[in-house]
Parts: structure tokens; sequence; C-alpha cells
């Protein structure tokens, strides 16, 4: 059945592999975005409303033109040491503009909703850091609370309205590009370390870093578990048709199960590019858990999630492709 999907922040990296999916599966989709760190020539072929998530009117008037029948809300400020200096500028823009959309959503009748959260809601992952939605939460900086205040404002909607139903998906570290060159990871301030290491292979940067190598793990550094974009992308169309069967509301994990280290992580980058870029041993990051990895299990079981791109490799070629060609793009 098509769906008339709002994709707040489809212009965003993820947003957009997800909205040309949607556009892909025969889904009528309308972006919402405010551009901030989004781009327009990431919407491919749905139409795009410029505006802010936080202008309530703008979007009343969204909703009020288009008759959604779901929303995707990836709107939002995700970059974690920022958060820490500008914790209003989160709350803002994640649990607040929440709010504003979530009213929307009430007025206008529109009851499916999956909303991107984020791993960083379990903090430094407990004992194993293998972590599943039982978990105990516990997120150490204002980018982690500020999501999981909105899947508090979630939970209380789906009790208090049985019509209402979300998916809040926390994604793991998301990596990887569409094959095409199109689409990926874009913005000036690069962070996450695999943008960071394709950088020093370009030589965008002269060296890169690796924060801390004296962790309790096989190599003494930091063990994450990396999922290919385009295999996130397709758990929210899994999301989207499990509602739409009369799913009811969930939490669920978005990783594979498993973990590779900063260093396993650099050696592929250096495969993949052929470029042997200097890498630094410096200290540890504040707030960094030395292993965080999804237990993936509900996510498969409940939406049927079968992922196909979790080879390193590949993800790791997707994004030197994008990158590559990261300076033509408009
Ligand atoms: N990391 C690193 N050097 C960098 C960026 C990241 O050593 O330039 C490490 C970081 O300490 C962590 C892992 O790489 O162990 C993943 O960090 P990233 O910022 O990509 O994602 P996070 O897990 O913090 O969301």
């Amino acid at each position: 059945m098509k769906e008339k999907v709002l994709v707040t922040g489809g212009a965003g990296y993820i947003g957009s592999h997800v909205v040309k999916l949607l556009v892909d599966a025969g889904h009528d989709v309308v972006v919402y975005d405010n551009l901030s760190t989004g781009y327009r020539s990431a919407v491919l072929e749905a139409k795009l409303v410029v505006g802010d998530v936080g202008d309530c009117e703008k979007l009343d008037a969204t909703f009020s033109d288009e008759n959604f029948t779901a929303v995707m809300h990836f709107a939002g400020s995700i970059i974690v040491p920022e958060s820490v200096t500008d914790p209003i500028k989160y709350y803002i823009n994640n649990t607040t503009n929440s709010l504003c959309l979530l009213d929307c959503c009430v007025r206008h009748g529109v009851n499916r909703f999956i909303f991107s959260s984020t791993a960083a809601v379990y903090g430094m992952g407990g004992e194993s850091g293998s972590v599943s939605e039982s978990s105990p939460v516990n997120p150490i900086n204002p980018y982690g609370r500020s999501k999981l205040m909105t899947e508090w404002i979630l939970e209380d909607l789906s009790r208090s309205n049985s019509n209402f139903n979300f998916i809040a998906l926390r994604y793991f570290n998301v990596a990887g590009a569409d094959p095409s060159g199109k689409l990926g990871q874009r913005g000036p301030e690069a962070t996450h370390l695999i943008k960071v290491a394709l950088q020093a292979a370009l030589g965008v940067r002269e060296h890169m870093e690796i924060f801390g190598a004296d962790y309790d793990t096989p190599d003494g550094t930091g063990i994450r578990d990396y999922i290919h974009v385009l295999d996130l992308a397709q758990a929210h169309l899994d999301a989207l048709s499990y509602l739409r069967d009369d799913g009811n509301s969930q939490i669920l994990n978005c990783g594979y199960g498993r973990g590779f280290s900063v260093r396993e992580v650099i050696s592929m980058v250096k495969q993949v590019s052929g470029v042997d870029f200097k890498v630094i041993e410096s200290e540890r990051r504040a707030g960094d858990a030395p292993y965080l990895v999804a237990i993936p299990d509900r996510l498969e079981d409940l939406l049927e999630w079968r992922p196909k791109y979790r080879d390193l490799k590949w993800m790791i070629e997707t994004a030197y492709n994008f990158e590559q060609g990261i300076d033509q793009l408009s």
C-alpha cells in the first residue's frame, strides 16, 4: 500500500538514503528540512519543503496541505561534543521540536511515527558492552539525553492514544554510502571515525588520531558496531510495513551485533584507499565507551529485517567512493 510520508531531515545523510528507498518502493514522500546541515541536492526525487521543525505554524500548514499517513523524523542535531558545550541547542532541536511535530501528528490524525534515536542512550554500555533494548539506559551527554527524552514522550503519547504507534530506532555507528556516489555523509566538521580516516587517506587532513590505545580490548582501541546506511535505511521501510500491519510501538536497536576496533577500521581504510596515512595515538576522548555493540535480535525478529551489507570493506569502499566525489556535488 502506498504511503504518504513526511520525512523531516530528509536532506541529511541517513534521511536522504531512506527517501531514495521510499521513492523506489513507490511511496509518496515530502521532505521537510531547514537545510542547516542537509543539502538540497541530496533530495533526489521527492518534494522538498524548506522549513524548521520548530516552526510549528509552517509545519502545521504542511500537514494541512499534504494528508500524511506516516512520519519519519530524522531532523535533529547529532554532534556529541557540541551537545556538551551547547545543550540548549540539543534540547530545542531534538526534544522541543519533536513535541511540535508530535502535536501536529495528533491534531492531523497521523498515527504512524518512526524516530531516529541513538545508541548514545546506553551511555558507557554497562559491563559487557553488548546491549539489548532492555539494557539500562544511562546517557552521559545532552545529545543522548535529548533523544531519550523524545523516546519517553513517544511512549507517553502511545500510551495515551491507542491509535498512535511509533518505532524508535536506536542507531549504532552508521557508515557507508549509496554506491551512486550522490548520497553520503557531508558536513564541514567530521568527527566520526570512518569519515576522518577517509579524509586522512585523501589528504584533506594531514594525519588522524586514535583516541585511546589502552582500553581493555584485544588491540587496546575502542570497539563499535558499524552498520551500513543502506541496511539502516531498509530498517525504516521495514518499520513502516510493521506499523501498517498494525504492529504496536517498539524501541529497536540497529546494528549488526558485531564490532570492529579503531585499528581494524583504520587498517581497512588504508587497504581500500591504498594510502598509508599518518596515525597518532593520543588520549582517550571523554565519554567514549571501550566497547559498544548492539544485540539486534528484536529488529530481525519483529521487523523481519535482513541486512545485506555487513561487509566492512564494502562499507568503506562506498564511503570512499562518495568522499572522492564530494567536491563535485552541489
Ligand atoms: N575515534 C578515533 N579517532 C577519531 C574518531 C573516532 O579514535 O578521529 C574512535 C572513538 O574514540 C571511538 C570510535 O572511533 O572509539 C568511534 O567513534 P565515532 O566518533 O566514529 O562514533 P561514536 O561511537 O563516538 O558515536
